[in-house]
């Protein structure tokens, strides 16, 4: 009997279970790379979280939302354009972000088609290391990667009825616009999410547990963040816990208390956002007939390769250890396809933007200042203001600054922290620039257009070595 009549040939070179940014992008990554793939989604959709849920519906109504408080807010008026009669239509508000996101999920099954990704469609489940079962269906598969992604996670003792206390996925949807939010978490969803019902009407405060709001990030950013979200009417109150939130027919009544304890308050509100997180997901997998289990914080432990215990099964995205981001995941699912297919794969995990997609936007890659002492680096940091780049004082929107900082001895970049409107965009710089292993002095010589609010950059790092040049 020859080898190839003693082994099955399996279904599939490679089966990726979740059809979000970590799994569809394996999946294409794959198929282009000349192997047989198939992707097992449990939506009717594909795109995951991200195109779904997440990062393109909430990205719609931040930029929606943005248009109206301009309008309405009279805040175009300075530029001698005034409206009468501004109204909102908030159902074709969710009809454009829907279309949105149709766009962008419909055009994943359209790559698909293009690259010959099977879809097979239904939740997937463990038999065996090589086998899988979805819907009625038994798929074997040589590799197969987990991408099942996250859920949203609850603090203890409190937990959503989908109706007045939410998650992210209702607060995107919204029929009507509340007229008190209470938001538990003053995270990358707390903030965005609480901007965007702040412009469109609602009287909204932020619950943070920590003394300050998104407490990964830089502590300089952070305290003016918060300023500027307090100036535009978010009533953010940190250091605080939710003990209880009590049902009162379409409204809670939620009780505060100071986190280090103290007196308790009450406010009633008619929605309550749960945003404290979210969870890797496993749930029904059945990971044990693979021969796999999960950490302690639920994530499946991988090495540099996205391997798991079980070398041919490989693991990325918000299932993993990591920030959960969908350039992570994206990053990475091209990555794990390139190793499948006997190549090399490269995400560095050092350098991975994140930005909170406020206005203005905060974005930062690379080590905090605290992180970076923590780590032992003797610093050098330069900072810039948008009050004193040209280009924010034309478009009158001066709010942030530039933070880099640079390690002493090497001069090489450890971070970059930007609060600004444009942030969002300006922190792809800075990651190239870290990837490349970046000097300060190598952005101070780099020649950025004028004018653009990147000049910023490039003073920032002028002023890591010396005074900037424009203030
Ligand atoms: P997911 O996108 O969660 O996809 C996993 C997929 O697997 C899902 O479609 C799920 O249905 C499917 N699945 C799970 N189990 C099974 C199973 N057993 N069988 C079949 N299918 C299964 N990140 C950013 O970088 N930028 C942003 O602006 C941003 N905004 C966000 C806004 C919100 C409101 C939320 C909630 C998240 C946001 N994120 C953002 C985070 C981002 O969505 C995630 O990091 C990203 O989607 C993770 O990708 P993933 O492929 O690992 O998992
Ligand atoms: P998060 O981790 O960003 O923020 C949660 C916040 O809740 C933290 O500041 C935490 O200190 C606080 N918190 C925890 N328990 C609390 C409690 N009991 N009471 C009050 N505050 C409490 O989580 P998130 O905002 O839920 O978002 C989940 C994840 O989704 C994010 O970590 C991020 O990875 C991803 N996401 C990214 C973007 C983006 O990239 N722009 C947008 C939305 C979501």
């Amino acid at each position: 009997m020859s080898i190839s009549e003693e082994l099955p040939v399996a279904d599939y070179d490679v089966l990726v279970i979740g059809g979000g940014p970590g799994g569809y992008v394996a999946a294409i990554r794959a198929a282009q790379l000349g192997l047989k793939v198939a992707c097992a989604e449990k939506r009717t959709t594909l795109g995951g979280t991200c195109l779904n849920v997440g990062c393109i519906p909430s990205k719609a109504l931040l930029h929606a939302s943005e248009l109206y408080a301009e309008a309405a807010g009279g805040a175009l008026s300075k530029f001698g354009i005034s409206f009468k009669g501004v109204e909102l239509d908030l159902g074709t508000m969710m009809k454009e972000k829907a279309k949105a996101v149709r766009e962008l999920t419909d055009g994943i099954a359209f790559l698909f088609r293009k690259n010959r990704v099977t879809w097979l469609k239904g939740a997937a489940a463990f038999e065996g290391p090589n086998a899988v079962r979805i819907g009625d269906e038994t798929v074997t598969a040589d590799h197969i990667v987990i991408a099942t992604g996250s859920e949203p996670t609850f603090p203890p003792g409190l937990a959503p009825d989908g109706e007045v206390v939410v998650t992210s996925t209702e607060a995107l949807d919204f029929p009507e616009v509340p007229r008190r939010l209470l938001v538990v978490g003053g995270g990358y969803i707390g903030l965005e999410m609480g901007s965007v019902w702040k412009r469109l009407g609602a009287d909204v405060t932020v619950v943070e547990y920590m003394p300050s709001i998104v407490p990964a990030m830089d502590a300089d950013i952070a305290t003016e963040f918060a300023k500027i979200l307090k100036k535009q009417g978010l009533d953010l109150r940190t250091g605080t816990k939710v003990a209880e939130i009590a049902r009162e027919g379409g409204r809670a009544r939620v009780t505060l208390e100071p986190a280090a304890g103290g007196p308790a308050d009450t406010v009633e509100v008619d929605r309550v956002l749960l945003a404290v997180g979210r969870r890797p997901n496993t749930d029904g997998l059945a990971l044990e007939k693979a021969g796999l289990v999960t950490n302690a914080r639920g994530q499946i432990e991988v090495d540099g390769q996205f391997r798991t215990a079980v070398p041919h099964i490989r693991a990325i995205g918000d299932v993993i250890p990591g920030p959960m981001l969908a350039h992570k995941a994206m990053d990475e699912g091209h990555a794990v396809a390139e190793w499948i297919a006997g190549r090399v794969g490269h995400v560095n995990p050092a350098v991975i933007p994140a930005v909170v997609y406020t206005m203005p936007e905060a974005a930062s890659v690379g080590l905090t200042e605290a992180e970076a002492r923590a780590a032992g680096h003797e610093l050098r940091i330069g900072t810039f203001p948008f009050l004193a780049n040209s280009r924010a004082k034309t478009n009158r929107d001066t709010a942030g600054f530039v933070k880099i900082i640079a390690d002493a001895a090497t001069d090489r970049v450890l971070g970059v922290h930007i609060l600004g409107s444009m942030a969002g965009t300006m922190i792809a710089q800075a990651a190239q620039a870290m990837e490349f292993g970046a000097s300060s002095e190598d952005i101070a010589l780099t020649c950025h257009a004028h004018p653009t609010h990147s000049e910023a950059m490039k003073e920032a790092a002028i002023a890591v070595r010396g005074p900037a040049l424009h203030i």
